[in-house]
């Protein structure tokens, strides 16, 4: 079965304390469509300008992404730029100039409206509901978040919570939003805004599943050296979704597996600028990873 992923697609200015490369690909979408595509057909939904370089679409084509509901509009490509501190885990925005975002209106083609599992990857809430407004019928449908939303379209995060399956935030995230500092209580209390199934990602920590049947917690893969972890959480939740579209049985059935694919396809993501190393990875590559990392938590 196939994903519609829609989320932003953005060129990636990107400082490290070893690095600096600018207008790399990046957005959500782009990292969560990649990450998915090594599971599933991956259909996209986004906005880029006329100066999206066209070797951007060619990697997306190369991972049979389907374009159709990409819009190419006159104006600039989203870029947003960002600083990490030595410990990887602190980033502070440096710039973010919405360009062709500003007045993106998400359509989908009518040949995309029955998509069985569809992400919302991080962008404005009012635009995720949009595009859920537009779906018909679908089978699993997950949301991932940022704090920019929590501070300025909270009402409209809040809507989005009643009507989706599963929610993905980060730890701070779910901190600010629940004023709890407990990752457990704080999962109880997003459970009673709606979502059954809720995940907070702790970054190198992992993350914590909390559903019906109880809580999984999910190892991050053990890496030495992290180059640059932007798009780490898009990757993680891209696989994810890929996963469980690509798995038999039930979604509650495939869920943890569907985890550990993802913090698997997210852990090659942090080994390269942008999405330079995820965009050359083979699946065999990531299957040794799930190997390994299902022999460090066996007991
Ligand atoms: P992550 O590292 O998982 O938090 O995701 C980083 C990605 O989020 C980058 O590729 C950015 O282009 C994208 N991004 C940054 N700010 C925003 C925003 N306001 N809306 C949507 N995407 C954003």
């Amino acid at each position: 079965m196939s994903v519609l992923i829609v989320g932003s697609t953005a060129l990636d200015s990107i400082k490290t304390p070893h690095a600096e490369n600018p207008r790399l690909l990046g957005g959500s979408a782009s990292h969560a469509a990649v990450a998915a595509s090594f599971f599933a057909p991956v259909k996209l939904i986004g906005v880029v300008g006329e100066d999206f370089p066209k070797k951007y679409l060619q990697l997306y084509r190369r991972h049979q992404i389907d374009l159709a509901g990409l819009q190419i509009l006159p104006g600039k490509t989203f870029h947003w730029s960002g600083e990490y501190e030595a410990n990887m885990n602190h980033r502070r925005t440096l710039l973010t100039e919405l360009g062709v975002f500003e007045t993106f209106t998400p359509t989908l083609p009518r040949s995309h409206q029955a998509t069985p599992f569809v992400l919302l990857a991080n962008i404005a809430p009012a635009l995720q509901l949009h595009v859920l407004d537009q779906m018909r019928r679908p089978r699993f449908v997950v949301a991932d978040t940022m704090d920019l939303w929590l501070n300025i379209a909270l009402a409209d995060l809040l809507k989005l919570l009643r009507r989706i399956d599963g929610f993905v935030l980060n730890d701070s995230e779910a901190q600010q939003l629940t004023q709890e500092d407990n990752v457990f209580a704080a999962l109880q209390k997003i459970h009673r805004l709606g979502p059954k199934y809720v995940i907070i990602k702790q970054g190198s920590h992992g993350s914590i599943l909390s559903s019906p049947k109880g809580f999984f917690l999910c190892p991050a893969y053990p890496l030495r050296k992290v180059v640059d972890p932007t798009g780490a959480g898009d990757s993680f939740v891209g696989g994810l979704m890929g996963y469980l579209a690509s798995a038999k049985g039930s979604v509650e059935a495939n869920l943890r597996r569907a985890m550990i694919y993802g913090s698997v396809v997210a852990s090659f993501c942090c080994e390269g600028f942008g999405l330079n190393r995820t965009a050359k990875l083979q699946r065999a590559a990531i299957e040794q990873r799930v190997t390994e990392l299902e022999r460090l938590t066996k007991f």
